[in-house]
């Protein structure tokens, strides 16, 4: 079989998270109005005689986007008019842009691979059409009609499934960061489209026809509409087959993707520059003051955290995936950091910040996932996180109980020392005490202890988990395997 290789362009589009919609002063609802057709006016409906005002607030977001993925912010820039009929575009026209974007020749690196964007520009988004189950009419809604909508364009240098969705995760991570978007694919805030070719090896990577494939409104669907492709172009060039330039949508029930329409060109659409919004004019000065706006970044954050904490890089793109859990975790580390600030604590405070990331990872976000809440809603302040932290450095707890405390705290987001205390979970660290109940095990136990002296090594662990269970949990289980193995020391 001849080895093809695939070439994958992305386009994605975004919904800019503004109080207002691109044009008109009606709310940005993001999908989240009850009633259809509430946030709507003369101007996103496309009346007669009414007029466009573009929302700076939508541009600017827009514009810190393409300096957050290193584009190249143009000067000049302008509306375009693309014209086509559907019934959730009443003005038979959606204001976009063409030939001058407000954003071209930019770059997002993902798992060491340099992805090129060539623009990204802003639109309006359309309405919503309806479809009752039962009936034989169709129903429009036009809240999202007019909502600004970012297009990012890539370049074709994406290969393989896997890294298109890292690709748009990257970008998800991105847009939330700058807070322009929480860019949600479920919820239709960022939707994909997957341009994908083949070619054979050693030819040239755009010699194969393009096909594109759209409605993709999950990671795990994106990677799923490649991999279907992939194999169908494989298959049909296989037999011989040319391949059609088409749209398809990925229908996500069957894993599959499906001819929708063959693909319009450019000129199709009849763009022509918007009449009745002039063209902008940036200069220096305010992309400067925008550059000094964005925060900091995905990537630069991960390398700080590793100057700075010096956490295993596995950690560090969990704890910096979402900003919040960040700025958590670094609420905390400075509460550890007042609570242990000697100069010789070094070493303290740096085992004190790694306890922190390990709790942060495991338990925190278990118990966030269990709940289904989200980092803004964590009961326990960085404080009292800070203070359990303490607790487990200085041995007072043991991980279980540990993860028992944060449970509670989650759900309460009472104090840790008052938990330990009120449940009477102190850790035993008295070897005198742990030595009392590690005879009581010895004596009940006659035949694990003859097969740990026989070498059965798994005895020793039986038995010191007889001593957690009859500490109900509170033993030190580092003490207690000391003192069971000097006591049956094998023969
Ligand atoms: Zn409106």
């Amino acid at each position: 079989m001849t080895k093809y290789i695939p070439t994958i362009g992305m386009e994605v589009h975004v919904e800019l998270k503004t109080d207002s919609k691109m044009f008109c002063s009606c709310k940005n609802g993001m999908g989240m109005e009850k009633e259809p057709n509430v946030n709507i006016c003369p101007v996103c409906t496309g009346q007669p005689g009414s007029l466009p005002v573009p929302n700076q607030r939508a541009i600017e977001f827009v514009q810190m986007a393409g300096l957050a993925l290193n584009c190249e912010i143009k000067k000049k820039s302008k509306f375009d008019r693309k014209n086509y009929f559907y019934p959730d575009l009443p003005k038979g026209y959606q204001i976009s842009q063409y030939d001058q974007p407000f954003c071209e020749k930019g770059s997002l690196r993902i798992n060491g691979k340099v992805v090129g964007i060539t623009r990204i520009h802003l639109e309006e988004d359309t309405g919503k059409l309806i479809h009752p189950k039962g009936v034989n009419h169709t129903l429009v809604d036009f809240n999202r009609a007019g909502v600004p909508l970012m297009e990012l364009v890539t370049e074709p240098d994406i290969e393989s499934a896997k890294e298109a969705s890292a690709f748009c995760q990257k970008l998800q991570q991105i847009c939330r960061y700058l807070k322009i978007s929480d860019a949600d694919m479920e919820k239709g805030m960022m939707r994909c489209e997957v341009n994908l070719s083949l070619h054979k090896e050693g030819e040239d990577k755009l010699s194969g026809i393009k096909v594109e494939v759209k409605n993709i409104n999950s990671f795990k669907f994106v990677e799923k509409a490649i991999e279907y492709e992939i194999k169908r172009q494989e298959e049909a060039l296989e037999k011989g087959e040319k391949i059609v330039q088409e749209t398809r949508g990925f229908d996500s029930n069957r894993n599959v993707t499906v001819t929708q329409r063959t693909k319009e060109s450019a000129h199709d659409y009849r763009y022509f520059p918007e009449p009745d919004i002039p063209p902008f004019n940036f200069d220096e000065k305010w992309i400067e003051s925008l550059r000094n706006r964005l925060p900091e970044l995905p990537e630069q954050k991960s390398m700080r955290f590793k100057e700075e904490y010096n956490l295993p890089q596995s950690d560090i793109d969990i704890i910096i995936s979402q900003k919040d859990l960040a700025d958590y975790f670094e609420e905390v580390v400075s509460e550890i950091k007042d609570k242990i600030s000697c100069q010789e604590c070094t070493a303290d405070q740096e085992k004190a910040i790694k306890i922190s990331a390990n709790y942060i990872i495991t338990e925190l976000r278990k118990n966030l996932a269990e709940t289904g809440q989200s980092v803004g809603e964590i009961k326990i302040t960085a404080e009292n996180f800070a203070e359990l932290v303490g607790i487990i450095a200085e041995g007072r707890i043991n991980s279980s109980t540990a993860q028992k405390v944060l449970s509670e705290m989650f759900k309460t987001g009472a104090d840790p020392s008052q938990i330990v205390e009120e449940k009477n979970l102190a850790q035993m660290n008295d070897s005198d005490e742990i030595e009392l109940v590690v005879e009581q095990i010895i004596s009940a136990n006659a035949k694990s202890v003859e097969d740990y002296r026989n070498g059965k090594d798994k005895a020793l662990q039986f038995l010191v988990g007889q001593v957690m269970k009859e500490t109900k949990g509170k033993a030190n289980p580092a003490v207690a395997m000391d003192i069971l193995k000097s006591k049956i020391k094998p023969e």
